[in-house]
């Protein structure tokens, strides 16, 4: 029998731009080799330039997706996105608790790109106490991380706040700094790894802390070091995001499957038939 690709179980909500939310998470951690098992954390009304409003998923229906899945398939990584209610953080916290021998990976979200808020202050302080116990990698960008950390005097005094709650890793993302090139922090048992710099994109895009955050995940499914996945992860994302197209009147999307296009053809099986993908040119024609 062939074996399952490694399962990532990503509690996220969905966005029917498919520029961010489970599309995306399914999308990278797919792109990486692994596959999403979907929990469904809210439903959010949005287009591609903002979340016009959401509605949580309840929080007894939460658990109960996660609980019967989690006794059925194996699950390699917990990916954390939008949570969408203070019931749910509690109720992710739970099931984190029980299966706290699975890597959790975390992407907080805390507001969506177009401004509109996705988490109240009170949800932003719960992931100290209920979430970042059991995290292994947190992926903040610059104006989360101020909100979680909301004591601390600096970007580096943040991030080592997230690990004195107990995240092993921190990747701090800089896009919303007003830096020339991006710059993204990687941090790690308490002390600063590695300051990674990225030409910063002309265009405004949805969805790449999801692409980063699952790109991650998937890789770590996979068998990578956190480090490593952080690493190749980057590029990946940095690299849907050069590809990104403009796919409404708002926010670029990422696009997570440009590297197929270095497929033209492939063969199934040795079977004799040749299946070709069209390219963007021959679609042109
Ligand atoms: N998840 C959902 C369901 C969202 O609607 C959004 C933003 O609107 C996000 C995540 C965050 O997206 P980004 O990756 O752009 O931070």
């Amino acid at each position: 029998m062939k074996k399952s690709r490694p399962i990532v179980m990503s509690f996220s909500g969905n966005d029917p731009t498919g520029g961010a939310g489970i599309q995306a998470d399914i999308e990278a951690a797919a792109s990486m080799g692994a596959r999403i098992a979907p929990v469904i954390t809210a439903l959010t009304v949005q287009d591609t330039q903002n979340v016009k409003y959401f509605s949580a998923t309840d929080a007894k229906l939460l658990i109960e997706q996660a609980r019967v899945i989690l006794e059925d398939m194996p699950i390699a990584v917990f990916k954390v996105g939008m949570v969408g209610s203070i019931e749910n953080i509690n109720a992710i916290h739970t099931i984190l608790h029980d299966y706290h021998e699975i890597p959790v990976i975390v992407d907080p979200i805390i507001s969506a790109g177009g401004g509109m808020s996705l988490a109240s202050e009170e949800m932003s302080l719960a992931y100290s106490d209920l979430i970042f116990p059991f995290t292994n990698l947190v992926t903040p960008n610059s104006n989360e991380v101020r909100l979680l950390a909301p004591e601390a005097d600096s970007l580096d005094a943040c991030a080592q706040e997230l690990m004195d709650d107990g995240c092993e890793y921190v990747l701090l993302t800089g896009t919303h700094e007003s830096t020339e090139q991006v710059i993204n922090t990687f941090y790690g048992h308490h002390r600063k790894i590695e300051a990674s710099c990225w030409t910063r994109l002309p265009n405004s895009y949805h969805g790449s802390g999801c692409t980063l955050t699952s790109a991650i995940a998937g890789l770590v499914a996979c068998g990578e070091s956190i480090p490593d996945a952080v690493s190749i992860a980057q590029e990946y994302s940095w690299q849907s995001l050069v590809d990104g197209y403009q796919s409404g009147m708002g926010q670029y999307h990422p696009d997570r499957f440009s590297w197929t296009e270095n497929w033209t053809k492939f063969e199934r099986n040795g079977a004799e038939k040749t299946y070709s993908i069209k390219t963007a040119d021959q679609t042109k024609n």
